[in-house]
């Protein structure tokens, strides 16, 4: 229960600290103005909730791989090879790591679009219409268990191997806010290359032509790999938020909604 406690506390207070980081990024220069304050606290005020459901999450989650890594002989990677030595294995294992991650979470994430039985773990995500680094965990509890359950061939890939802390800590906390940031910033000709605020908010956009593109986390190019590429224009920053045909009920953050959104279409 201490532990518990103390790695929840851990990670509410780089969550806040990052909160405040990107709040402060975000009022100087914005890629939308004006969003209503009350939306960002919303948001903040219902992260210490889902970060305790992830946790708590955990708690089953890791002794069930355990079990599954016993039965099956610990995983593809630590059996063959092993965990990286030098920091150049290190570095090479992260990103393996990041791109396999990224690959795996491009087609859940794209099942949940297309999937009507799945949006509705994904639907909340995609309420937000004033887009900021708050809604990095903006995310319905179902959301975090389908990731679970689906994390079963990542885990007979890796085994317990991770990438290092410092790496973790980039990849799953630091970068959900660099992707959901009202920030302007383009990465230019690194577009294709590395995901950042400009790229996935045409995920997030209303906009008929960019419905269904750029699912990847961390990579672009596989999107382009699989068809689902767009590259925003220099100055392209689109509204953001779920289009009617996808809603077909008010978005909240209650418990019930997966059970509540009744139907969504395909945008034509
Ligand atoms: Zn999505
Ligand atoms: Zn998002």
């Amino acid at each position: 229960m201490e532990a518990f406690v103390s790695n929840y506390l851990s990670i509410l207070g780089s969550s806040a600290l990052l909160t405040v980081l990107f709040f402060c990024l975000e009022g100087a220069r914005p890629a939308e103005s004006g969003q209503p304050f009350a939306k960002w606290l919303r948001n903040v005020a219902y992260l210490p909730f889902i970060l305790a459901w992830i946790l708590a999450l955990q708690l089953v989650i890791t002794p069930a791989a355990a079990a599954l890594l016993r039965v099956t002989g610990g995983g593809l990677l630590p059996r063959f090879i092993g965990a990286p030595r030098t920091l150049v294995g290190e570095v090479l294992f992260f990103l393996g790591f990041a791109l396999t991650w990224d690959v795996w979470q491009y087609w859940v994430h794209r099942w949940q679009h297309t999937s009507p039985l799945l949006w509705r773990t994904h639907a909340l995500h995609h309420a937000e219409s004033a887009l900021n680094a708050t809604a990095q965990a903006r995310h319905h509890p179902t959301n975090y268990v389908l990731f679970a359950v689906l994390y079963t061939p990542m885990l007979l890939v890796f085994g317990g191997l991770g990438p290092h802390p410092v790496g973790a800590f980039v990849l799953f906390r630091v970068w959900g806010f660099v992707n959901h940031a009202n920030l302007r910033v383009g990465f230019g000709r690194a577009t294709r290359l590395i995901a950042g605020p400009q790229w996935h908010r045409i995920h997030h956009s209303t906009r008929k032509e960019h419905a269904d593109r750029n699912f990847a986390a961390y990579f672009p190019f596989i999107d382009a790999v699989f068809g689902t590429y767009y590259e925003p224009k220099a100055d392209e920053y689109p509204p953001t938020g779920a289009t009617v045909e996808r809603m077909a009920v008010r978005v909240g953050f209650e418990p019930t909604l997966p059970f509540r959104v009744k139907r969504f279409s395909r945008p034509s």
